[in-house]
Order: C-alpha cells, then structure tokens, then sequence
C-alpha cells in the first residue's frame, strides 16, 4: 500500500475549513408538524406519529454550504410544552434562527403564531441587537380546504416581521429543504444572493431560491 508523503494533505480534507454553529428553533402550536419536519430535514423520512419525549428534542443537520463552509443546524423541538405558547429565556437563548409553524387546515394554530413570535422577540435577540430571523411556514398544504387564505397570511407575515413564508408540506417534501435554506442563507447573510430574497415578510418564491450546490453531507 502506498504511504501518504509526509506533509502532504489530501484534497479532501482541504475542503469544509470554515464549521459555522447555529441554534434553530422549532416553534408552533401542538400538532402542527414540527417534530415531522425536524425528521423529515434531519433523516429524509415521513414518520406518522413520531412521538418525540416531553421536553425538548434536538437534532443536528450537517450541510455542505460551500466548498469551504460548513453548517451545522442543531434544530430545538419542543415537545408536550405548545399549550403555553410561551418558553423559558433559557430555551430561546443563543438562538441563531427560528422556525414558527403552523397548520393550514387550522386557524387557531395560525393565530397563535403571533404569541409565538412575540414570545421570541421579548426573549431573545441576536448579539447584534437585531430580532433572531424569523421563517414562517404554513404546513400541511397538501390537505384543503385550508382555513386561512393566503393574502390573510402575507399580511400576518408582514405586519409580524417574519423574514418570509411559505407553504410547505412535510408529508409530501414539498419546501422543506428550499425553506430551510433560506434561512440558513439568512444566518450566513452577506446583504445579496439568496437572503436578499426575503427580509420584510412576503411570500417566498422558492423557484427563485438557487440551492446551494453541494447538499448534505
Ligand atoms: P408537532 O406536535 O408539531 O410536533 O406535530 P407532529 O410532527 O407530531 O405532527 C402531527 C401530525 O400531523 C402527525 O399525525 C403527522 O403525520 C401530521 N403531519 C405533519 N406534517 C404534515 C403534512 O405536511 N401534511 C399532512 N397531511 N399531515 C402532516
Ligand atoms: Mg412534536
């Protein structure tokens, strides 16, 4: 077997210098289908009726960003605690992102996302000052008929200062890894590309959002 030369690094190994660590909430009212998106992002698969322990899950997802960057999500499912629409300063701490979702089918938990965000941006903010960005995403759209509309939405989406929203849907994989980049491009924002797509609460158009070319590793 050949030995490697001394001082010599492979190529391989040259690639992914920079390791970027972010802290993503997952937030929304109970059943929404925040731990199936959480599976669905993390481990490719639909799980019916994932049933997460009480407390908080967490789960890392590893992304390849850029031939140097890595991105290291670690994703913070609350379990069993949605009825108080509210979580401790310890939880929110740190946070780099935030995910707030809710049911399209279900008005109640559409209107709780403004007690989830305002929960959020009295609790925590970036080191900067700046509200943690925010995605809003209105799930389960692959059912109907949805009981809030989509201008109801854009409108909740604005006026809440959500970076964006978008309809997705964890049963079928629709949006689940375009919305999540967007975020992701919204943590390691550089003013242009991608995160200049979102930032004053439209609608994103994810046929818009380039995917990065290197995936997941
Ligand atoms: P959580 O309480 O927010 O963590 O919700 P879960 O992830 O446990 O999901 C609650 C229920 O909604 C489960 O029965 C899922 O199968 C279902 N569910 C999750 N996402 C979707 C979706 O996109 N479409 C449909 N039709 N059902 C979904
Ligand atoms: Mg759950």
């Amino acid at each position: 077997m050949e030995k490697a030369k001394a001082g010599h690094r492979p190529y391989t190994s040259q690639l992914a210098r920079k390791e970027n660590l972010f802290k993503v909430l997952v937030l929304g009212d109970f059943e929404v289908g925040k731990s199936c998106l959480v599976n669905r992002y993390v481990h490719g698969v639909f799980t019916n009726n994932y049933k997460a322990t009480q407390g908080v899950d967490f789960a890392l997802k590893v992304l390849q960003w850029s031939a140097s960057e890595t991105v290291r999500l670690q994703l913070w499912d609350i379990a069993g605690q949605e009825r108080f629409t509210s979580m401790t300063r310890l939880y929110y701490r740190e946070a780099a992102a935030c995910v707030i979702m809710f049911d399209v089918t279900n008005k109640a938990s559409f209107l709780n996302s403004q007690k989830w965000k305002e929960d959020l941006d009295n609790k925590v903010v970036l080191s900067n000052g700046t509200p943690v960005p925010c995605i809003l995403l209105a799930n389960k759209c692959d059912l109907s008929p949805w009981a809030v509309t989509k201008e109801e939405i854009d409108l909740f989406s604005k006026e809440n200062m959500f970076i964006g929203w978008t309809e997705t849907s964890v049963k079928e994989n629709r949006n689940i890894n375009e919305s999540m980049n967007v975020l992701v491009a919204k943590m390691m924002d550089n003013g242009e590309g991608v995160a200049a797509l979102s930032g004053n609460g439209d609608y994103i158009n994810l046929q818009l959002v380039p995917t990065p070319g290197y995936g997941c590793c």
